[in-house]
């Protein structure tokens, strides 16, 4: 990463790549044909919508190494089987600018899409409108961004003041532009060579995400810690994780930045955990890759023995567990404001904490010097009332917030707090399942009020643990906060079952209010798999809701519907152990369910779980449901209950209490 010139100009003899419609356009730029000129073409000419799958699929994720990733740039960017972009055309390509229509970056938070542009000499991306986790992470690395009529003058030999690129972003944000990343940025603080932006946010109410982050303020004197929406902000960390999909980078980028000797802050709250990649061997397509996945392991384990963070390796080929589930029974405690490199993340906003995922350039930064830079978010408050039926699941109202305030864009980047009398009604796992499908509103992230339960149930997690110091840390919104997304009203009791449709967690679909059923809503849809686990799935309380179906099921004589694989993959260890001392195991064998060992894999298509075949349809507990992601099969978004009970009637069904003692169960 090199710092930008304060005036922006084209290099002579290098390059732009304008990413057509028209394949043929395309080709002839990259086989060195044509040069073309904006002028030359509409952006309506231009691809739209490139997602962060079609510039770095999963299998390039694999790689850590800058070159690879650059070689496989826009691998998934495919017509007809074959790459538009092939092997090595965008590194060898001698290009420094790429330019695209519409939402370039949109879907996964993947930083690799980015870094196979900047790692391939591209230092300026044009686009009409860039996806806002994409843009972050086009900044960190240096990516300079600008629209089609910056690329015009670009291009007429006129040459554009930095600032051009810097409006309209926060002050903190400007200075990273400004320093060319992250890293330069990061250096140049410690080096004393940036002047932060002074806060001067008068005294105000604050929600929980807000004072918070107030509160971790660096270099503010304590009486004087207000924030508001908008405040560029640098922040302590209090801890956070990577897992082997991501660590490898973490651990290059600190070497390259920092030297091999490089050191990390606090690691005794940083932790590394094998669970995401553990099992890629059962599915047959991932095999192929599973060398690299065994570099991304090595890697893993030479960066905790480097920084003897915490260390969350599997054993003997058993993972200890999905690092949000035992990030938030061993880690996250009320007031923390934890990092790491994963979208779910945000699931420790259970336990009273701020918390969401980053990409591995923020990460390293972060866990180097113990501080991040933040521009403090807008919040949206969902005051939740009554109870829940007994056959509706907080599942179930994260697919109805999805489908009423998040596809709408109500909760977009904004942190969803959720506060209100319903909250004690629900158990703490079920508080873990709202935070963690913040991620799937496209929101910040997710943040529950604490309670008694919640230091209940922390210090029955922790036992030994200062319980009174998590009460002092722990937030409450302030009388008069102020909520840019509005306070919501959710009636717990008026809610019912959900099935979220193939393609989007934010499509779903309430059963029919007049029988409960779901038939009249989707039609009789016959499943082939049912999958019951995954961060937002496969804790305790999940457990309950699968083993009260099986139970019942089996009670009345049934086992698994023919044809049905019933997957079941406990959160962590400590949850098989749950299940095993309750005779819950027992249960789920004799109805013909496959137990595998905790840990994930199957929403990014590395685990059992997986569909194989396009015509495979799958009813799933797991958070999301893009196209593709989980395998090339449908995937329908349910709650733990329609889950299980759609594994025993091999159709998708919603569950009402003793349903299997019934005959004919109705779906
Ligand atoms: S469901 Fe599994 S793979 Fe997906 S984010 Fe959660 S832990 Fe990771």
């Amino acid at each position: 990463m090199s710092r930008p010139p304060a005036i922006v100009r084209l290099t002579p003899g290098k390059r732009i790549l304008f990413l057509t419609k028209e394949p043929e356009l395309l080709r002839r730029q990259l086989a060195g044909e044509l040069d073309l000129r904006m002028e030359d073409l509409a952006v309506d000419d231009l691809l739209d919508d490139i997602n962060t799958d079609a510039m770095t699929p999963a299998w390039v994720c694999f790689d850590w190494d800058p070159n690879e990733i650059a070689k496989n740039a826009y691998a998934g960017l495919v017509v007809d089987g074959q790459r538009l972009i092939p092997e090595r055309a965008l590194l060898d390509g001698n290009f420094e600018v790429i330019v695209s229509g519409l939402r370039k970056g949109v879907g996964s938070s993947r930083e690799t899409a980015a870094q196979c542009e900047a790692y391939s000499g591209i230092r300026i991306a044009i686009a009409a409108s860039f996806a806002p986790i994409h843009a972050r992470n086009n900044i960190n690395l240096g990516t300079l961004m600008g629209d089609h009529e910056v690329l015009r003058r670009l291009q007429a030999g006129e040459g554009i003041p930095l600032a051009e690129f810097t409006r309209g972003y926060d002050a903190i944000t400007r200075q990273v532009i400004e320093w060319g990343g992250l890293f330069p940025y990061s250096k140049a603080l410690a080096e004393g060579k940036v002047a932060l932006p002074q806060l001067s946010t008068p005294p105000r109410p604050m929600t929980m995400a807000e004072k918070i982050l107030a509160r971790h303020l660096v270099g503010v004197e304590a009486g004087e810690r207000h924030v508001q929406p908008g405040d560029p902000v640098v922040v302590r960390v209090d801890g956070g994780y990577s897992h082997e999909f991501t660590t490898a980078q973490v651990h290059a980028f600190l070497a390259e930045e920092h030297g091999p000797d490089y050191t990390v802050q606090n690691p005794e709250r940083f932790a590394v955990f094998e669970d995401h990649l553990i099992y890629a061997d059962e599915v047959a397509r991932m095999r192929p890759h599973l060398p690299k996945i065994e570099v991304l392991r090595e890697m893993q384990r030479k960066f905790q023995e480097h920084t003897g963070v915490r260390d969350f390796s599997a054993e003997n080929g058993v993972s200890p567990g999905i690092c949000h589930e035992v990030a938030r029974e061993q880690m996250v405690e009320p007031g923390d404001f934890i990092q790491a490199t994963d979208s779910h993340t945000c699931m420790g906003g259970a336990n009273n904490a701020l918390t969401w995922g980053v990409g591995a350039t923020e990460y390293a930064a972060l866990i180097q010097s113990g501080f991040t830079m933040v521009e403090v978010p807008e919040s949206i408050r969902f005051e939740l009332s009554g109870r829940l039926p007994p056959n509706v699941t907080a599942k179930d109202l994260m697919l109805h917030i999805l489908l009423r305030y998040a596809r709408p864009q109500q909760t977009l980047n904004r942190v969803m707090e959720f506060t209100g009398p319903g909250v004690s009604t629900l158990s703490m796992d079920e508080r873990a399942t709202l935070a963690n499908m913040a991620t799937e509103c496209t929101a910040r992230s997710g943040i529950v009020l604490a309670d008694e339960e919640t230091f209940k149930w922390l210090a029955a997690w922790r036992p030994g643990a200062d319980v009174a110091r998590m009460r002092a840390r722990a937030v409450a919104p302030d009388d008069g906060a102020e909520y840019a997304g509005g306070v919501h009203a959710i009636d717990l009791s008026a809610l019912e079952p959900m099935v979220a449709d193939p393609g989007d967690p934010d499509r779903g679909i309430p059963s029919d209010p007049t029988n409960g059923a779901f038939v009249s809503q989707i039609g009789d849809v016959r499943i082939d798999i049912a999958y019951a686990g995954s961060c937002t799935a496969g804790k305790i309380d999940d457990m309950l809701f699968y083993h009260q179906v099986a139970k019942e099921a089996v009670d009345a004589g049934l086992r698994v519907a023919p044809g049905v694989e019933f997957i079941l993959q406990c959160g962590s260890a400590a949850v098989e152990r749950f299940i095993r001392e309750h005779g819950f195991y027992e249960t789920f064998r004799q109805a013909g369910a496959r137990i595998i060992p905790p840990g994930c894999g199957a929403c990014i298509g590395c685990g059992p779980g997986v569909s194989d075949t396009a015509d495979q349809v799958t009813v799933s507990a797991i958070n999301r449901n893009y196209k593709g992601r989980s395998g090339p099969g449908k995937l329908w978004l349910a709650s733990p209950l329609t889950v299980a009970a759609s594994a025993f009637t091999g159709r998708i069904t919603a569950y009402t209490p003793g349903m299997f003692a019934r005959r004919p169960v109705a779906v």
